[in-house]
Order: structure tokens, then C-alpha cells, then sequence
């Protein structure tokens, strides 16, 4: 079961209380804008985040691999699997340009960033994979879709951006479906009773999309994928600390990210002149405080990313992980990289 608790390190935070209830708001289309990617050298997309002081720089094509390790303190460091985040630049093609329309726009771009963790422990399997893409448009300005396939199977979608000018998010999950005349969702019962409908699996095939809920959420939220992106650039441009909504399936957290201490970081890619950025949650004022907080995706305490000083690159995250009465270290390390900014080398 290490892997179940090592996907929600990096990839969500599903093991935390939801701070905050959906509620309804009008479904109307808003045209999309004419954000542009402002100049910068580095080939991909800068997009911009409002309210933040820094951008959020998506590499062209770079494909970051990465060991996943825990520390046992019997067994030593075992390894549990990879975690792979593939970040990709392409030209955003709009409709069929409006008639009368003479004036040459400039270039938009969208963005792809994919987190994948896959592993095996004893006869657990794991793919977990996060899809985010992020659109030159205010709405959905960002779609984030959240997959986890093996022994468990779970799907969460999440779309967020501005409708009528106002910070929104959409959600919706899969569950078990709880009853229908589908014969496929039957399942044969022991001995003598009849066939009935399955009433609770880990089958894929059994699992239904619940009703997507909208609502408005703080200025300047993103999702998980997107504030590791942001901290790249919170190195690069040495910013002050960055505080912004963390949204969190129908929820968000209040995140702080801090620039921490600087090291040289050892890893099977070569050693890094690093810098840390702490990331810290907190539950947003006034949400349901009963439930335990253990900190970032599962983590007790503080979770540290150590980027690359002079590229931003992700080189090693580390946390711990409380696993029953125990706390392991949890190492994600750097194993292999393609495609990441010129400057991103090791040390000689
Ligand atoms: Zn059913
Ligand atoms: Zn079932």
C-alpha cells in the first residue's frame, strides 16, 4: 500500500478535509481574451498569473524523470517507482477566423503539462496520472484532469478560469455507481442468492461521473501542477514569498510558498546548485478545522522542492510520510532529463 500514499505526495491532496462546499452559478459562456505570451527568450509559453509577480514559464517539449524512494527504517531506501512530468508548447488554433477580419494576431499558445507516477509494491499496482492543459482563454483558462488507474481506479476532473469576470471552478468526480439496470454492473451472489448490482469494487467499468459542480473560488487560485511550475520561476527571478489559492477537487487551500536555503543536490543526473521553496497549506479562514491537518499532499510538516538555481528545473522533492505509527522520508530524485532550459546543467 506505499504507493497509495507516495501518489497523493506530489499528485493531490486527497487525503485532506475539504475546506470548502461547491455551490451553483449561472453557466454562461464568456469570449475568450487575447492573453499573449509575453516576450521571453526561453522557447515554450510564459503565462501570466494574475496578482503574483511571477509567471508561470511551460518549457516547449522537456521530460523530467524521476525515482521514487522511501526510507524504511528497517528495510533502508527502497524504491517504489517513477514520477515523470512532460511539459509541452503548441500553437492554439482558434475557429474559422470572423469575416471582415483583416488585423494579423499575434501567436497564441497553449500548454501541457502531464505528472505520471507509476509503481508496483507487493501486489499493489499504481498509474496515476495528471493531465493539466492551460488555454490562452479566460475560460476554461485551465483544465486539470486527474486519473488514477491499477488496483484502485479514480477519475477527478477540474476546470477552472473566469466566467462573467468572476474566479470559477468547475469539478466533478467518478464514484461507484450506486444502482441501475445496467446488466454489466452485476455481479453473481453467493451460493443461492440471485444476481444483483455490484455494490462496492475497485473495477473501472463499475464507476460513474457524478453531476460537475461550479463555483466561485478566491482570485489567482491554481492547481497543484500548475504552483510547481510557478516555483520554477520563483528561483529564476528570486521573488518574496507567494501566497495564493491551492485549488483541491471542490475545495482550495491557502498556500505559501517560500524561498528556502540553498545546497548542492546529488542525484543520478548529475549534482544541481539548488534552492529550496517550501510549500505550506493552510485551511482558508473560516473552513471546517475538526478534520487533522497533516500539511502538503499527505505530508506531515513542511514539503520541499530543491530547483535548480539557475533554470528553475525540479531536481529532488522530499516530505515525510506518516504510514500507520511510522514517519518515512520519501525521496522524488531526478534520474533523467530531456528538453529542459539551456542553463539547467550539472556541475562539473
Ligand atoms: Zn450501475
Ligand atoms: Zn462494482
Amino acid at each position: 500500500m506505499l504507493l497509495n500514499i507516495i501518489t497523493p505526495i506530489l499528485l493531490s491532496l486527497s487525503t485532506l478535509a475539504a475546506p470548502q462546499k461547491a455551490s451553483e452559478a449561472p453557466a454562461v459562456e464568456v469570449p475568450a481574451n487575447d492573453a499573449l505570451a509575453p516576450e521571453d527568450p526561453r522557447p515554450g509559453w510564459l503565462v501570466p498569473v494574475d496578482g503574483l509577480g511571477v509567471g508561470m514559464y511551460i518549457p516547449e517539449d522537456e521530460r523530467l524523470v524521476y525515482l521514487v524512494r522511501l526510507d524504511m527504517a528497517v528495510v533502508g531506501k527502497i524504491n517504489v517507482g517513477s514520477f515523470v512530468i512532460t511539459s509541452k508548447v503548441d500553437d492554439y488554433r482558434e475557429g474559422l477566423p470572423r469575416l471582415g477580419s483583416k488585423v494579423d494576431k499575434p501567436k497564441k499558445r497553449k500548454g501541457h503539462i502531464q505528472g505520471r507516477a507509476e509503481g508496483r509494491y507487493l501486489n499493489y499496482t499504481l498509474g496515476h496520472s495528471i493531465d493539466a492543459r492551460i488555454l490562452p482563454q479566460v475560460w476554461p483558462h485551465v483544465i486539470v484532469r486527474d486519473y488514477q488507474t491499477g488496483s484502485e481506479n479514480r477519475r477527478r476532473e477540474i476546470k477552472y478560469g473566469r466566467r462573467n469576470d468572476k474566479p470559477m471552478s468547475w469539478y466533478r468526480r467518478d464514484r461507484h455507481c450506486r444502482g441501475c439496470d445496467r446488466r454489466e454492473h452485476f455481479v453473481k451472489g453467493r451460493l443461492f442468492s440471485s444476481e444483483h448490482h455490484c455494490k462496492k469494487c475497485k473495477r473501472a467499468e463499475h464507476r460513474d461521473w457524478d453531476a460537475p459542480q461550479m463555483q466561485t473560488v478566491p482570485e489567482g487560485a491554481l492547481d497543484m501542477l500548475s504552483s510547481i511550475f510557478v516555483a520554477r520561476e520563483l528561483v529564476i527571478n528570486q521573488g518574496e514569498t507567494l501566497e495564493f489559492p491551492l485549488l483541491d477537487k471542490d475545495s482550495w487551500w491557502d498556500l505559501r510558498m517560500t524561498l528556502g536555503r540553498e545546497a548542492n543536490v546529488k542525484t543520478a543526473a548529475g549534482t544541481f546548485a539548488c534552492q529550496a521553496v517550501k510549500l505550506d497549506p493552510k485551511p482558508p479562514e473560516g473552513a471546517d478545522k475538526r478534520k487533522d491537518f497533516k500539511g502538503l499532499f499527505g505530508i506531515h510538516g513542511t514539503l520541499s522542492i530543491w530547483l535548480d538555481k539557475a533554470s528553475g528545473v525540479p531536481v529532488k522533492i522530499e516530505g515525510i510520510v506518516p504510514l500507520g505509527p511510522l514517519d518515512l522520508d520519501v525521496s522524488i530524485a531526478l534520474q533523467s532529463h530531456s528538453g529542459a532550459p539551456k542553463k539547467f546543467k550539472a556541475m562539473e
